[in-house]
């Protein structure tokens, strides 16, 4: 039977230390996401990300604004992580991962904030932005489980994670919660300033899928383990949607759960110069058509937020 959350096993077996000296010996040539950059970040060298040695926090706080299940009656015990390892012209939070920005947070400061989150009554732990600084994370949990942590851990990414990554977290983390922006390696060129990103994001959600399997709650209603897919639905971008879909219902699952997303509006870098097509929040038919994707593709349980 498993055990929920599945890091205390790890951390039992001794498996844990052992993961967190390979993370952390591997910053030596980074290798932690798929740019493989291969700079020296135990010496605080930094390339794509920005980030060194120590992750950075911009902020920690219960949110109540995630999908259901990861949110519960009581929050999500959200840490967002400065930095990316994406270039997105229309980033959300542009202002945190674009710029290096928040506090460099070493591994005892990550534990306590862990910690204090949980005393909160958070349902999880939730990094946001994380893929550039999984050993960080890692080397955190030992300290925070030794303080009591044993709420579940949400790894809430953009995708662009490298196997490397994933083979490290296998076992420690209970939520995936990946986004899938873009299908055609010219938009992700385009629009991430990265073309490996389809490549890239279609084998990590395989594997993230072979870690956790389908979303299960709960008898409370609340996310216990398994992977939650995000779709923001981009304008004029219905062919990626189409196959992306496909994508999760013919080599994922059927019952993968999807949040097919229509909140996106112009921020970051898009403006009617630069990028006049993404000059534009989304119609209601582009939006009613994504869905109507989801659905001939055969997934069934997604909503739109
Ligand atoms: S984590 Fe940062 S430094 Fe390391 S490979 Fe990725 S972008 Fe490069």
């Amino acid at each position: 039977m498993t055990v929920y959350p599945r890091y205390l096993e790890l951390y039992e077996t001794g498996e844990l230390e052992h993961r967190v000296r390979r993370a952390v010996d591997s910053l030596e040539s980074c290798r932690t996401c798929p740019w493989e950059c291969a700079v020296n970040r135990l010496e605080d060298e930094t390339k794509v990300c920005r980030i060194g040695r120590y992750a950075r926090v911009t902020s920690c706080f219960p949110h109540r604004g995630e999908e259901p299940p990861i949110r519960g009656w009581n929050g999500s015990g959200t840490i967002f992580f400065a930095g990316c390892n994406l270039r997105c012209v229309f980033c959300q939070n542009y202002s945190i991962s674009h710029v290096v920005s928040g506090n460099e947070t070493p591994p005892e400061s990550l534990a306590a904030m862990m910690i204090s989150l949980q005393k909160q009554g958070c349902h999880n732990i939730n990094f946001v932005t994380p893929e550039h600084v999984v050993p960080q994370i890692l080397e955190a949990l030992p300290p925070a489980i030794e303080r009591g942590l044993r709420i579940p851990i949400v790894y809430n990414t953009s995708g662009y994670d490298s196997p490397e990554s994933l083979s490290l977290l296998d076992g420690i983390v209970d939520l995936y919660m990946p986004d899938f922006k873009y299908w055609s390696p010219d938009t992700a060129k385009r629009y991430l300033k990265c073309r490996d990103y389809p490549r890239a994001a279609r084998e990590a959600l395989c594997e993230m899928h072979r870690q956790v399997g389908d979303l299960e709650m709960d008898d409370r209603g609340i996310a216990r383990s398994g992977l939650l897919i995000r779709h923001l639905v981009m304008p004029d971008a219905l062919e990626d949607t189409r196959r992306i879909m496909a994508f999760i219902a013919r080599e994922l699952s059927p019952g993968t759960y999807v949040n097919i997303m229509a909140q996106y509006h112009p921020a970051g870098e898009i403006t009617e110069e630069k990028y006049p097509e993404l000059n534009r929040r989304l119609t209601r038919s582009e939006w009613k058509s994504a869905v109507s994707a989801a659905e001939e593709a055969g997934l069934h349980r997604f909503d739109g937020v």
